[in-house]
């Protein structure tokens, strides 16, 4: 038989490469702004065209590259960075394996332009698919302009798999946030589709963090320093008061590298625990140095994840310096032997008589419920006002005679005395009711075949889920106008998340003013929400958008319907009257689907009376 081992020609070993070092447009940005970084760049500049799909450009004034190294710096495993195999212990660099120019000019159109100190004039190339197609030279200053254009244009499959440019470019401003926050004596500028996102002056790290997320983050910050033989942290945690419900501000940098650490991730959490509330995710910003021989930065293509000698005692001691903080300033309780002239008795009380505190005890408290207790908005009351035409579910009804089968309400024991009262009060007004509320969270209603039990909080999450789903396709959502403009801080990542559905919101009735760095000006809500709660709502859509990554289209819209529908729907714990808890069943049973909730849990359940003879037998 004939040899049939062949050698790859580079320019298909490189677009097998580039599958490893470029994902999506992110990976170039990351890249591109390390190596301007290695380049001891002082001033950065990110520019971005459609999330990166058309042109990713970095700008950076670092040290340049000569003709020859220029065209060098295309072929695999060329790097400055590395010379032995013993350098790879001992890396300053971000980069090293020499990869990534090589890959990323296999997949696009790649321009570089770059000039040295030393050197009168630069050099200007232009490669597509691995191939050199001019070299020219170029005045310029000391420094080096790499434009990225048309990512993936020979690889179409790639290309039709990278996401909704809103995706993309958070991926891309999540990369910038990482290189920016372990370099804050650099300056960094981003401008996106032509305006600019970022302008970060050389700061310290305070204050880059305030300059990426906001001024208000600044009294959000409290900071950790602690220094032994094995690893120096630095840096700041977020206090646990403004605990995040999306998972988006926790940095680890390893000597300024960012990295993932699920078991730092934990050693964090732990020093956290119980001064967050559950499903809130506390901030931080750390930065550790260690010694490069201790670690191994090699174990992943993307080098988003090392591994440490002395894990354990990095663990122990990131989890102690945490705590030591959230101690010393005060987060957390701590005994402090300073008297504190605010905790003085004012004379007047010193003579005063104690008095017997009173105590209100809220009965209808239930440990063992997981969402929270709150009333039914007034808000839902509106919407109460105007119900449906009678459908089909009512022939569950036919054959119930109210007065016979009236519930023998006195032979009932309540456990709450907020159920009895707003039972026996709406009874008054409507003598004739089929409904109940139990324990503020199911509504009971007896059926021809026996009774229906309906949670409140999944029913009204369909009933809601089905309007606004309707509302952002036929666009007809009611909007209430504020009188006085709401101004919201968001984070501005986030700020992005709202722009890219600003669309799909304004058809569920919100109304956007302004958009501005860090902060939106909202002038109309939704009529079912209350103003108080456009916050959580917005924070709550966040989070779910962030958790899930939704493409364009259609399921962005779901996604979109259920966050608002859980945010916006009768809790558990809000007591109903009985209008109320019939008026839900009614939109329920109007609905397409009224059986199950948006997340695919059921809504009422059925049972009947042979079911319930079968228990007394
Ligand atoms: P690596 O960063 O792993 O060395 P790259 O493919 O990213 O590999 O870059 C190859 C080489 O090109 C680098 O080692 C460096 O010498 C040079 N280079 C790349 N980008 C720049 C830049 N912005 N300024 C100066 N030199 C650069
Ligand atoms: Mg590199």
């Amino acid at each position: 038989m004939a040899d049939i081992i062949q050698l790859l020609p580079d320019h298909v070993a490189n677009q097998i490469a580039a599958g490893e070092v470029v994902q999506r447009p992110a990976s170039v940005v990351k890249e591109l702004l390390e190596n301007a970084i290695d380049a001891k760049a002082t001033s950065i500049k990110l520019v971005i065209k459609d999330a990166g799909k058309t042109l990713v450009q970095v700008i950076d004034n670092g040290m340049g590259m000569s003709t020859t190294d220029a065209r060098l710096s295309f072929e695999r495993h060329a790097t400055s960075k590395i010379r032995s195999a013993e350098d790879l212990f001992n890396i300053h660099t971000k980069g090293f394996r020499g990869e990534a120019l090589a890959s990323i000019a296999a997949i696009a159109h790649v321009e570089l332009k770059t000039k040295t100190e030393m050197l009168e004039v630069g050099t200007h190339i232009i490669i597509e698919g691995s191939k050199v197609t001019s070299q020219e030279s170029v005045v310029m200053p000391k420094g080096t302009t790499i434009s990225v254009k048309n990512l993936f244009y020979n690889i179409p499959a790639r290309r039709n798999f990278l996401k909704s440019n809103a995706v993309e470019t958070r991926h891309i401003i999540d990369e910038f946030h990482r290189v920016a926050l372990a370099h804050p004596q650099i300056e960094f500028v981003m401008l996106n589709n032509g305006s600019s996102v970022f302008n970060l002056p050389s700061s310290n790290i305070r204050q880059r963090i305030v300059n990426i997320f906001g001024k208000k983050t600044k009294e959000k910050l409290v900071p950790v320093t602690e220094e032994t033989e094995i690893v120096k942290v630095e840096g700041f945690v977020v206090k646990p008061e403004y605990a995040k419900k999306s998972r988006g501000e926790q940095f680890f940098f390893v000597n300024n590298r960012f990295i993932k650490s699920p078991y730092l991730h934990y050693a964090i959490l732990s020093a956290f625990e119980g001064l967050v509330k559950g499903g809130t995710h506390p901030g931080y910003f750390l930065f550790l140095e260690v010694n490069p021989k201790s670690i191994d930065i090699n174990i992943h293509p993307t080098k988003t994840e090392i591994k440490f000698d002395d894990e354990h005692s990095i663990y122990a001691m990131l989890r102690a310096s945490v705590k030591h903080s959230l101690g010393q300033f005060s987060i957390a309780p701590v005994l402090d032997f300073k008297k504190d002239s605010d905790l003085d008795t004012p004379y007047e009380y010193d003579k005063k008589s104690p008095v017997t505190p009173t105590i209100e005890v809220d009965r209808a408290f239930n440990p063992f419920e997981s969402e929270t207790k709150q009333r039914s908005t007034p808000s839902y009351r509106k919407m109460v006002s105007n119900p449906s035409s009678s459908t089909s579910w009512e022939a569950m009804y036919v054959g119930l005679k109210s007065e016979e089968n009236q519930l023998d309400v006195a032979s009932i024991e309540f456990e709450s005395e907020e159920v009895t009262g707003s039972f026996f009060e709406t009874e008054d007004e409507k003598p004739n009711n089929l409904t109940f509320q139990l324990q503020n969270k199911y509504i009971i209603s007896p059926i021809k075949s026996g009774m229906i039990v309906i949670h409140q909080n999944l029913a009204h999450q369909r009933v809601l889920y089905e309007n606004i789903l309707k509302n952002i396709t036929v666009k007809e959502a009611i909007s209430q106008q504020l009188l006085f403009p709401l101004r919201l801080q968001f984070s501005l990542v986030d700020i992005e998340i709202i722009k890219s559905i600003q669309e799909q919101l304004e058809h569920t009735g919100f109304g956007f003013s302004t958009f501005e760095k860090d902060e939106i000006e909202i002038n109309g809500i939704p009529v079912s929400v209350k103003q108080s709660e456009i916050k959580n709502v917005l924070d709550q859509l966040i989070s779910d958008i962030n958790n899930e990554l939704p493409e364009a289209g259609f399921s962005q819209n779901d996604l979109l319907a259920k966050s608002l529908a859980k945010s916006l729907a009768i809790k558990t714990g809000a007591s109903l009257t009985i209008e109320e808890q019939e008026h839900l069943i009614h939109q329920l049973f109007a609905c397409k689907e009224p059986t199950i909730s948006p997340t695919n849990k059921p809504t009422l359940m059925t049972l009947d009376m042979s079911d319930l003879d079968k228990k007394f037998n």
